[in-house]
């Protein structure tokens, strides 16, 4: 018998960018697909009217894209453009006494459920028989009913790719569950099946939060006629301290350090509501409280108040992966190992590698731990490693989500080299941030107060007229060059019976402003003579 092809599928929700949890999800199905050579299919699940968004749409799209995650479905399927599959598909159940319509308002379900808390046991819907006056009062007061779905009531079960055991539900668990919601949009379990079974989906891998609603699942393939997929059941992405890794690890970090910034500056919640211009209350219930979040722009707004930069918040989505200056390749290899382990201690892995050695089997049971520091050292490996070309690529990519640095225009040249003074780093975003000086007006330096104290002012103004002496030396430097440059200055040392840092600094605080930069005649290469005077006189001016 031919084995049939493996499909599998990513189904986002597209609520917002893409986090890790989706991405590895992502990448399981597309390494399944590309091992087996199948195909991997893409799929957005937007029966959320209400929190769907074109906007998260494209962003997964260019998420994924970035990761190099290809699709093979040439035409996106949208749930939402499809009530009509699955209309005919409910109508048909309903017609066959397998789906009716309930009329229960949220309010009366919440109370249902709260009574049988009360009385401690589980709540399982039981349906109504309505009267024909019931109906007709239902009609007038304008209440829509959801369609459920009528469970046959027995045990449900399927063998679990990844735990590799059958998990069965208890049966006195089964019950009928809503499969088109009162705006006449099919619920998450109804299209979801529907679109495995026509996509030809043969292996659903998801999270682990989605093993109980495979239950649910089972019951309805059946009653459609639908042949059952296999279940791969991925383990929990958690952070170190084994708290599950989410979006609310961003806005805790942003609390602890609003809560510093109150204690260190002896400010209010109200202060800060200024600082933020947000309002009071609001902020004072936030900044109390750990289970309320910020949204993005308020979180925005209190990291400006307080100095918070967005690259000393954890990384959660692709993207915010993507801004620190990551490179997709390590990313993919990092995410791979959160569950996947080929065995014999495998770790760094190109993409080929991965393809040809992934198979489910060796996905593992227990949850998988993100360690920050570990990604950090694979990618800091990997940009050492790197073609000089990919790195220049990756930069381009980094200032394309990040167009607000001055590096926005360098040239391919410009990136090569800034990569070349700063051999060694970890992430693109440090080789920006440490660059930006060379890109920046000359009248716009930022003279830091304490380099300024310590390498210029201090001892009489010592450094200050190091910078004289430099000044007039570098203007009549015959060459301008790196190396030439350092020879001279390394002579004007010996001469004055100066080190070399004694003079290097005062240098380095007027061309950057600060005393770290990339290495000083490299630097000062870069800028030119005629920029690097221009600071010089700049800074001696500030002094005067
Ligand atoms: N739209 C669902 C989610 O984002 C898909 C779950 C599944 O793969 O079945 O969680």
């Amino acid at each position: 018998m031919p084995v049939p092809k493996v499909v599998t599928r990513f189904a986002p929700s597209p609520t917002g960018y893409l986090h890790v949890g989706g991405a590895r999800t992502a990448l399981f199905c597309w390494l399944l697909a590309r091992h087996c050579g199948g195909e991997f299919l893409l799929r957005i699940e937007d029966t959320d009217l209400a929190r769907s968004t074109e906007q998260a749409t494209v962003q997964l799209l260019d998420d994924l894209r970035w990761l190099g995650l290809n699709w093979d479905n040439p035409q996106l399927v949208h749930q939402s453009q499809r009530t009509d599959v699955y209309n005919r598909l409910i109508d048909d159940l309903m017609a066959r006494g397998l789906a009716y319509e309930a009329w229960e308002t949220p309010q009366e379900l919440a109370a249902l459920r709260q009574e049988a808390e009360k009385q401690k046991r589980a709540f399982i819907y039981q349906r109504r028989n309505y009267s024909t006056d019931q109906l007709a009062q239902f009609a007038a007061q304008g209440r829509k009913a959801v369609v459920r779905f009528a469970t046959p009531v027995q045990p449900y079960s399927f063998h679990d790719a990844v735990l590799d055991k059958d998990i069965t539900q208890p049966i006195e668990e089964v019950q009928d569950f809503v499969i088109r919601k009162a705006d006449g949009m099919p619920t998450y379990h109804f299209a979801v099946v529907v679109d495995d079974a026509e996509m030809g989906v043969t292996h659903v891998l998801r999270g682990q939060e989605h093993t109980k609603n495979t239950f649910l699942h089972l019951a309805l393939q059946k009653a459609l006629g639908y042949a059952q997929p296999v279940y791969a059941h991925l383990p929990v992405i958690q952070n170190l301290d084994g708290s599950k890794m989410g979006k609310r690890d961003r806005d805790k970090k942003v609390r602890e350090r609003a809560q510093v910034w109150l204690k260190t500056h002896q400010k209010t919640v109200d202060d800060l509501a200024t600082a933020a211009a947000l309002d009071a209350p609001g902020l004072g219930v936030w900044i109390k409280d750990s289970k309320t979040q910020l949204d993005l722009d308020q979180q925005q707004a209190v990291m400006q108040a307080i100095h918070l930069k967005e690259s000393e918040l954890p990384e959660i989505l692709v993207n915010d992966f993507r801004r620190q200056g990551y490179l997709p390749e390590v990313l993919l290899n990092f995410l791979a190992l959160l569950g996947w382990s080929p065995g014999e201690d495998r770790e760094r892995m190109s993409i080929g590698e991965m393809v040809r050695l992934f198979e489910l089997k060796d996905i593992g049971k227990s949850n998988a731990k993100f360690s920050r520091d570990k990604l950090l050292s694979f990618n800091t490996d990997a940009v050492a490693e790197a073609d000089p070309n990919r790195l220049i690529a990756a930069f381009r990519d980094y200032l394309s989500v990040n167009p607000a640095s001055p590096l926005t225009p360098a040239t391919d040249a410009q990136l090569a080299e800034l990569l070349d003074m700063k051999k060694g780093f970890r992430l693109l975003r440090e080789v920006d941030e440490l660059s930006r000086f060379l890109f920046v007006p000359d009248d716009q330096i930022d003279y830091q107060p304490q380099a300024v104290e310590k390498v210029l002012k201090k001892e009489n103004n010592q450094g200050a007229s190091v910078l004289r002496d430099l000044r007039q030396l570098l203007e009549g430097s015959a060459t301008w060059e790196a190396g030439a440059l350092e020879q001279q200055v390394q002579s004007y040392c010996s001469e004055k019976n100066l080190a070399l840092g004694k003079v290097a600094q005062p240098l380095r605080v007027a061309v950057c402003g600060s005393t770290v930069s990339p290495p000083i005649f490299h630097s000062l290469a870069f800028l030119g003579r005629n920029r690097t005077l221009a600071r010089i006189d700049r800074c001696l001016t500030i002094l005067a």
